[in-house]
């Protein structure tokens, strides 16, 4: 019988025999999780000898939740998550017609899903654009609930944008071209800090060298700029002895095997990934710098294909694919699983099993040495061996 996930004083409480709900997720979703989950149960089974496994729970959502019940996000879906506190998720169809809620975007908001977390590593033998790949290797952590996704718009020449723009100017002197869109940016104090804080907690416990705050503060000083000065008090009052500002920071071991703060402008940033990308390890960023970084990153290593995701608040946490559906693929047994399947090795680390995920990640990294890969890798490695989604896993748990 298995048992719920628990969060008591900042942690997880995670029994021997968790439940954890899942959604397959539509078109090839079902093929890659039922991949994924052999991989899971495997990396489990090694990594605890039979002590530990994993009760999982199917959920609704997509497709299969419209089917059967008539809803794309049925409220028991939202319960059962909420009160399991962690679940992973495949890739879901977004309706064109709209109309749906979005389950990303209601989780994100019924659970406080502040943290976007997104690791990216390379893999080798996997076909990158850069000359040295393997030499990235960061964790993005990505502000999830303020800045644009909560940011006001309006249209250009609408009497809210009109009304916004002649409040403007008039109360504060504000130069504005009449009839501009306006959006409103709002980051919180509240908001960055917690966000800095999960990245420092990561990077203590992953033993990582530095966090690194990413942000546009020489343009927009108090929101940008705000998450900047922000980041680097937190870190100074909740870590004093546990961080070092880069400022103060002797190099090698003068540190005393202590975090590391930086920060860069946003621009150079993007730049530094490229050029001295082994300078970076956590990245703690606003949503749109966050946004844009990840995707970035994620295609020096080789693409979304491998991208894990996972989205993180107090207590509660989703983890997912980041790609989509890929509906052509639907039911053939053919694609990449590696996003869900890494995904799944970042949920078992952020529930303190690690050895599971070392499990999963050094499988992962040893089918895709072996060259046998699906088509989406396989067309691009010289020498490989196409294999469909079920064989892959099966060489995954090979190695694990
Ligand atoms: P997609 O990611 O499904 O496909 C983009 C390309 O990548 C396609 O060529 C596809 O075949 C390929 N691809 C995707 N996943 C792959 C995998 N695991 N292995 C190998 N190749 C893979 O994006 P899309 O076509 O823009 O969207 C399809 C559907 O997915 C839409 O309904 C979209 O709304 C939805 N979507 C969902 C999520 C999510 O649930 N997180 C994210 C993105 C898109």
């Amino acid at each position: 019988m298995g048992e719920r996930i628990d969060f008591r004083d900042g942690h997880w409480v995670v029994p021997d025999h968790p439940i954890i709900p899942f959604i397959e997720g539509d078109g090839t979703g079902p093929d890659i999780w039922r991949a994924a989950r052999r991989v899971f149960d495997a990396a489990v089974a090694k990594s605890a000898r039979g002590k530990r496994r994993v009760e999982w729970l199917e959920v609704l959502a997509g497709e299969k939740a419209f089917k059967e019940t008539g809803s794309w996000l049925p409220d028991a879906t939202l319960d059962s998550i909420r009160a399991h506190r962690v679940a992973i998720k495949g890739p879901l169809t977004t309706p064109v017609g709209g109309g749906i809620r979005s389950l990303n975007v209601t989780l994100r908001q019924l659970l406080d899903l502040y943290a976007c977390i997104r690791p990216v590593r390379y893999f080798e033998g996997v076909p990158s654009p850069m000359r040295e790949p393997q030499r990235l290797d960061v964790v993005i952590f990505r502000e999830n609930i303020e800045d644009v996704y909560s940011g006001v718009e309006y249209r250009a020449g609408s009497g809210e944008a009109d009304a916004v723009i002649a409040f403007l100017m008039e109360r504060f002197g504000a130069k504005i071209r009449p009839g501009s869109a306006i959006g409103i940016k709002p980051m919180s104090k509240f908001g960055s800090q917690r966000l800095v804080v999960k990245a420092i907690q990561y990077a203590l416990r992953a033993g990582r060298r530095s966090v690194t705050l990413v942000h546009k503060g020489n343009i927009m000083k108090f929101t940008e700029g705000g998450f900047r000065e922000w980041g680097y008090e937190i870190a100074k009052e909740k870590f004093a002895e546990r961080t070092v500002p880069e400022s103060e920071a002797g190099g090698g071991k003068g540190d005393g095997g202590r975090v590391i703060m930086k920060d860069r402008i946003t621009d150079a940033m993007f730049a530094q990934l490229v050029l001295r990308p082994d300078e970076y390890s956590v990245i703690a960023a606003p949503n749109l710098n966050g946004d844009l970084l990840s995707d970035a990153a994620a295609a020096q290593v080789g693409g979304l294909g491998l991208a894990p995701g996972g989205n993180v608040g107090d207590g509660y946490a989703v983890f997912e694919a980041t790609h989509g559906t890929a509906p052509k693929y639907a039911g053939l047994d053919k694609v990449n699983p590696g996003s869900v399947i890494l995904s799944g090795a970042m949920m078992f680390e952020e529930l303190g099993w690690a050895d599971v995920a070392e499990a999963i990640v050094r499988g992962l990294g040893g089918a895709i040495r072996s060259r046998r890969v699906t088509y989406d890798l396989a067309r691009q490695m010289p020498g490989a061996t196409e294999v469909s989604t079920s064989q892959f896993a099966e060489g995954i748990i090979e190695h694990v």
